[in-house]
Formats: C-alpha cells, sequence, structure tokens
C-alpha cells in the first residue's frame, strides 16, 4: 500500500493553495481523480491546480463540453463526469489527446477507472473544514 497523506483545511483559499501545490507537481499525462460530494471542494481544489499549472484563465466546471482547457506553463484538462451514469475508461472518453498535450484533472472521478490516476478524496467536515487525502498518488 502506498503512503496516505490527508490535511485539513478552514477556508476556500487553503484548499486552493493545496490545489496550486499539486499543479506545480504537474507533468504531461498525469491525470489525476478528484472524489467527494457536492460542495465538498473539488471545483475550488481546481482552480488553485489550475493557477499552479501557470494559468490565469478563469476555473468553472465544464457543463455543456466535456473538458474545459486551461492553457498556461503546462496544458490543464478539467473534466466532470457528474453527469455521467456509469463506469467509463479514458479510452470511451477520449482523453489520450489530452494526455499527450498536458495533464488531466476529473471531477467525480470515481466514475472513470484507470490505474495510472492519482486519486484524491475530498470530506466535508462541516461548515467550512474539508479533508483533502491523496489516496493515490502521482507516479512521479
Ligand atoms: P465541488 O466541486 O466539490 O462540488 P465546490 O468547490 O464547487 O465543490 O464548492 C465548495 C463550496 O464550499 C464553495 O462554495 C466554497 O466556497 C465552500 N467552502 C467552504 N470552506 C471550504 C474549504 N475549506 N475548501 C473548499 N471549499 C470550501
Ligand atoms: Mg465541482
Amino acid at each position: 500500500m502506498g503512503t496516505i497523506t490527508s490535511r485539513e483545511t478552514s477556508s476556500p483559499e487553503e484548499t486552493e493553495a493545496l490545489g496550486e501545490e499539486l499543479g506545480r507537481r504537474l507533468r504531461p499525462g498525469d491525470l489525476v481523480l478528484l472524489t467527494g460530494e457536492l460542495g465538498a471542494g473539488k471545483t475550488t481544489f481546481v482552480r488553485g491546480v489550475a493557477r499552479g499549472c501557470g494559468s490565469t484563465m478563469p476555473v468553472a466546471s465544464p457543463t455543456f463540453q466535456l473538458a474545459r482547457v486551461y492553457s498556461g506553463r503546462l496544458q490543464l484538462a478539467h473534466v466532470d463526469l457528474y453527469r455521467i451514469e456509469s463506469d467509463v475508461e479514458v479510452r470511451d472518453l477520449g482523453l489520450e489527446e489530452l494526455l499527450e498535450n498536458g495533464a488531466v484533472i476529473v471531477e467525480w472521478g470515481e466514475r472513470l477507472d484507470d490505474p495510472r490516476a492519482a486519486r484524491i478524496e475530498f470530506d466535508s467536515l462541516g461548515e467550512d473544514r474539508r479533508r483533502i487525502t491523496v489516496v493515490r498518488d502521482l507516479p512521479n
């Protein structure tokens, strides 16, 4: 079993800062799955990840398109599987090209099964407190 690291935040800004740390470490081909309930802080975290990738583009959950792409030092594709009901694979979603061109981060990542993916779990601890757990780290 890999190491499991867990952190608690008490504001959206702190969650964004953790995301920014991750964003600075990302490389092309990295796939990161985010899991956790609505309002747990996944999109807030992605906002920081995009900044860490060197993007200044506004971050919002993709609704009508599968992925939003933020350009920066490293391209970051932001996928949200909220509307996907069954398990899907990278191939079903056509994510290979996005992975060739940068990193991919996926909200509702429990719906995507991929052994290469890092996995981060978000839990609401009430009010503004959230627990953020790296269940599986990036390979690098
Ligand atoms: P998700 O994408 O998981 O549905 P969002 O990031 O869209 O969640 O929403 C999280 C909500 O919780 C936002 O309204 C945010 O301001 C609020 N919030 C309060 N405390 C935190 C925290 N510590 N971390 C992240 N979001 C927080
Ligand atoms: Mg979201």
